[in-house]
């Protein structure tokens, strides 16, 4: 394994300890707020997911509660630390750009200035059945995101 890989193990190893955004906390009133459960039933994993937006499309916060293996705990922990101030736009972008390399099989290089810690899952890439582990919290916070509402 090269220095790049143990790197990105130890970021998936802390957030998935770590767990930034867990457990869910309650809504704040004015904000438009959306919530999804997902279920990956390759892995188990599960996982809801909060999200809570202004009026100007920017998120305020993601918090979220989930069950499941290393991969998919730090993922969420991930994007919730990554979320807060990204617009709709924005945050929609960058699923593209996780969602590409998730489907790479460790080809893709990612521009950790976009991707942030998100850039760690590019390993996991290499392992199609992990694939859906990492993508899960992205998944739920997209169905919060556009079942947003008062
Ligand atoms: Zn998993």
């Amino acid at each position: 394994m090269n220095e790049l890989d143990q790197l990105y193990q130890q970021v998936i190893l802390d957030h998935s300890k770590r767990r930034f955004g867990s457990p869910l906390v309650e809504t704040t009133e004015g904000l438009l707020h959306g919530e999804s459960h997902q279920h990956n039933p390759i892995c188990g994993d599960q996982i809801r997911v909060r999200v809570e937006l202004n009026e100007e499309d920017h998120f305020e916060a993601m918090s979220w509660e989930g069950d499941g293996c290393s991969i998919s705990m730090a993922s969420a922990s991930v994007l919730s630390e990554m979320l807060p101030e990204m617009t709709k736009e924005e945050f929609l972008d960058k699923l593209e750009i996780f969602r590409e390399m998730m489907r790479s099989k460790g080809t893709f290089e990612p521009d950790e200035e976009v991707l942030e810690d998100a850039a760690a899952f590019v390993g996991v890439s290499k392992f199609p059945a992990r694939v859906k582990c990492a993508m899960l919290a992205w998944v739920a916070a997209e169905a919060a995101m556009f079942g947003a509402n008062k």
